[in-house]
């Protein structure tokens, strides 16, 4: 059984091809500069060359169609006819405070995702159209949504609720809902299956560091707290993000730099975060090469990175009363063992040791605390495309 996942951007589209019998990416590739001049496909089958396609991608449905046509073409392909996709498995950033689930595309969860545009204004109408490409390439396939924001759907109203009258909940759905949901969801879940948690010792806290970051806590795979909030600006400080911040800030910035709510909104997401504090990039290897050459500004965002995260891990912990695992993944979380070290050498507190011979392992999965860590450590990369065929094959196939 093989299942296409698609996840539709504004101007982009990547996709995967994953054969369910083993789990494997039959093939993958990325549309870009969607409905811009030089649209360009490049599809990667494993074990061969590239493939590249310059064509003109007016819309999505373009997209799909040369999608489709290189799973399908004679030397590139790895299907006959579209009859060997099973089903088809989008990502869908908000589903509002209706959708607690992931499910299958009819009219009704077209109209959600499309009630729910302002939460999403730049995901929401992508992911619509990802969705309606599809229906209109393959007419009867099954499509299933699966939303970014479904897993913090877990969290309880006093978790959920900001602190101010609940009548904006009411009339616009404003609460707190988190992201990354199908990171946090494969993660949690697959820290729980390779670390073999047993029943009541399943308080997991997920680290999610990459681009954006944030952190989730759960017991038994179920979300207990998670830092993104209405949008992904909340919570830890990201590449460009500027995470938690009073709110005051913006009126401050707006009324001296003379600068509109949307104008400084933008600087929070795209002009903040590790970048902003260093002066040097959002890139963690760039930082980390900056830091050991002496640039303080990058060792001082290295550090304001690393001491939310641990704030955050403090805060689950006791919003969960114990933690049983701390799992790190996200390319920064899989791979940077400076940000590794610095977290995890404040949490002694916890009662964690560490093996040291696995602590720098990188990039795959791995228990990286000591057989006597009371807390246990992991990491295991993401993989969030697999989440997504997975619950297409529970949602719309079982
Ligand atoms: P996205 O949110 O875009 O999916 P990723 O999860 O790929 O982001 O994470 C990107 C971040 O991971 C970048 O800051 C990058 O520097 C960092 N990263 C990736 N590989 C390494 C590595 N080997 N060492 C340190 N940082 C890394």
């Amino acid at each position: 059984m093989k299942i296409l996942v698609i996840n539709a951007g504004s101007s982009s589209l990547k996709y995967q091809l994953i054969d369910m019998a083993d789990e494997s990416v039959a093939a993958k590739g990325l549309c870009e500069r969607i409905g811009i001049a030089g649209s360009v496909l490049t599809h990667k089958v494993p074990g061969k060359d590239d493939y590249v396609v310059e064509a003109p991608m007016p819309t999505h449905k373009e997209a799909i169609e040369l999608v489709l046509n290189a799973l399908m073409d004679a030397e590139h392909g790895v299907v006959k006819s579209t009859d060997e996709i099973s089903a088809v498995g989008h990502r869908v950033l908000h589903g509002g405070p209706e959708i607690t689930e992931s499910c299958v595309l009819d009219e009704h969860a077209k109209e959600i995702i499309r009630k729910y545009f302002p939460l999403g204004p730049l995901h929401n109408p992508a992911n619509l159209m990802g969705i309606e490409a599809c229906e209109q390439a393959m007419p009867g396939k099954i499509n299933v949504a699966v939303f970014d924001t479904t897993f913090g759907m877990g969290m309880e109203p006093y978790a959920y609720l900001y602190g101010i009258d609940p009548k904006y909940y009411d009339k616009y759905g404003v609460r707190r809902y988190g992201f990354h949901g199908t990171s946090h969801l494969f993660v949690s879940g697959e820290t729980i299956k390779f670390g073999k948690l047993p029943e009541g010792k399943q308080k997991v806290i997920v680290c999610h560091l990459g681009n954006g970051s944030s952190i989730s806590a759960s017991v038994g795979g179920v979300c207990q707290d998670t830092s993104m909030g209405l949008t992904p600006l909340e919570g830890l400080i990201m590449g460009t993000r500027s995470g938690d911040i009073d709110a005051s800030v913006v009126q401050f910035l707006s009324k001296h730099e003379n600068l509109s709510v949307d104008e400084v909104l933008n600087i929070l997401n795209k002009k903040s975060g590790v970048a902003a504090l260093s002066g040097v990039s959002s890139d963690f290897r760039d930082l980390q090469a900056a830091a050991q050459d002496g640039n303080e500004r990058a060792a001082l965002a290295l550090k304001a990175f690393c001491y939310r995260v641990i704030k955050y891990i403090g805060a689950y912990a006791a919003a969960m009363d114990g933690v049983d695992a701390i799992t790190f993944t996200g390319g920064i979380g899989e791979n940077d063992l400076g940000v590794r070290r610095e977290v995890l050498s404040h949490l002694n507190y916890l009662g964690i040791k560490l093996d040291e011979e696995k602590f720098g392992t990188r990039g795959k999965r791995v228990e990286i605390s000591a057989p006597d860590s009371k807390v246990r450590v992991f990491i295991i990369p993401t993989n969030e495309e697999l989440a997504i065929a997975r619950e297409t094959v529970r949602v719309g196939l079982s």
